[in-house]
Formats: C-alpha cells, sequence, structure tokens
C-alpha cells in the first residue's frame, strides 16, 4: 500500500502522515526532509543554491537516512550525523525551494524515493508524491489549510523550540516558499488527478487521522 500525502507548508502533513503510518506499522518518509538535508549540506559546504550541477552531484551523494528516535518522531541523518533540528532552521527554510527545483537535485531525491516505496507499504508526504513520485499511489491526498492557520502551526512548532516568530513573518515566509513551489517548472505543487483533498483549517489532528485513516482502509478492503 502506497499512501501519497502531499499539501503546501504546514497542512500537517507530517503529523498526519507519521501518524497513520503508525497505526499501520508502515514505513513513513518525509520527502521534504530529503530536500532540506541536501539544502543544509549545500549551505555548509558553500554550495550556491542557483548552482544545479554541483547541488546534483551533491543530491545523488548524500546518504541521507532516517532512524527512529526516542519518542518514536523520526530522525534525520545525512551520513551518521544526526541533522534533524538543522534542517527545520530558517535559513535552510529560506533556500530550501530554490535548491529543490533544480531538475539534477530532484532525478537524485526522486530516485532513492521510489527506491524506498518499492519496498511497499509506505506513507510518503512532499509536494509531488501523487503527480510524480508515486503517481500509481493507492490513496493520494491533498492537505491543505489556510495560510494563517499554517503559519500559527508552523510558530508554536518553533516556539516549542525556543525560536520566535512573528505570526506576520511566518505569513509571509510560508506564502513565499507555497508559491516558489507552486510556480516552478518541475514537479510543482498541486493536487494530483483523483487526490482527495482535505482542508484542515478547522479540523482537529484526531479529525483529520479519522478522514484519511477511513480513505486508506476502504482501499485495504
Ligand atoms: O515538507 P517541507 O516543508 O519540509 O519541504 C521543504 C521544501 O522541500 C518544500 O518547500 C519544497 O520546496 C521541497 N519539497 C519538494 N518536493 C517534495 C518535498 C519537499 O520540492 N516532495
Amino acid at each position: 500500500m502506497i499512501v501519497a500525502i502531499d499539501g503546501p507548508a504546514g497542512a500537517g502533513k507530517s503529523t498526519i502522515s507519521r501518524l497513520i503510518a503508525g497505526r499501520h506499522d508502515w514505513t513513513y518518509l518525509d520527502t521534504g526532509a530529503m530536500y532540506r538535508a541536501v539544502t543544509l549540506l549545500a549551505l555548509e559546504q558553500g554550495i550556491a543554491p542557483a548552482d544545479g550541477e554541483e547541488l546534483g552531484l551533491l543530491a545523488r551523494n548524500a546518504e541521507i537516512g532516517f532512524q527512529p528516535g526516542p519518542d518514536g518522531s523520526p530522525q534525520v541523518f545525512a551520513g551518521c550525523r544526526d541533522v534533524t533540528e538543522e534542517i527545520r532552521g530558517r535559513d535552510v527554510s529560506a533556500c530550501v525551494s530554490e535548491v529543490s527545483a533544480h531538475r539534477s537535485v530532484r532525478e537524485a531525491l526522486v530516485e532513492k524515493q521510489r527506491s524506498i516505496a518499492a519496498a511497499g507499504d509506505v506513507v510518503m508526504d512532499g509536494r509531488d508524491i501523487g503527480t510524480v513520485v508515486c503517481p500509481g499511489a493507492d490513496v493520494k491526498i491533498f492537505l491543505t489549510a489556510a495560510n494563517r492557520e499554517r503559519a500559527r502551526r508552523r510558530r508554536l512548532e518553533l516556539a516549542q523550540k525556543g525560536v520566535e516568530v512573528s505570526q506576520e513573518q511566518m505569513e509571509r515566509d510560508i506564502a513565499a516558499r507555497d508559491d516558489y513551489d507552486s510556480r516552478r517548472e518541475l514537479a510543482p505543487l498541486k493536487a494530483a488527478a483523483g487526490a482527495v483533498i482535505i482542508d484542515t483549517t478547522n479540523m482537529t489532528i484526531e479529525q483529520v487521522v479519522d478522514r484519511v485513516s477511513g480513505i486508506v482502509e476502504k482501499q485495504l478492503k
């Protein structure tokens, strides 16, 4: 069973995907974390976000992996280094869209993502899972929510890590990222044909999980 969950920043994709994967003991793959890890390495190595050739090499050679942390949430590794926290920083968030728009980067990471999906029973979240990475996914969901609410959720997440960002700034940041991700030529952010669109603005996490689970269960029968 392949479950594809796409949508803009802060729509709740990773939380919902993780919970759905946990319910069935399936693999959860956060593809955004892979683009973020490449972006972090590029920033550290002084590779410009516009340098598609170098970024492609970096993405191809990067050993990005996931392991469950103490609370069960996935930790992200670049080689043997735990980069879970660093990839969520604002500098990475500010450059990740430009880095991930390069064909070279996408080809390298999509290949890795498809080989993980080939093992079966996986919930993958991202921007292009239902459209490009796994167009034959058994279940396709497009999660969205009002910009204000998505910004509020991201601020809460960051505040828990001691990072304070104003609501206005966060709304601007995610709007800019969504705009870039939606307008790019390759694999733009959009709902796949046949995807179930769920607006989570006024829904609790439990309600969204129940809704997605219902769709998955129906497919399993
Ligand atoms: O999901 P997250 O917000 O962590 O993703 C970070 C960025 O990675 C997105 O804004 C997008 O530019 C890129 N991305 C992508 N394709 C995916 C997942 C993420 O281009 N499948």
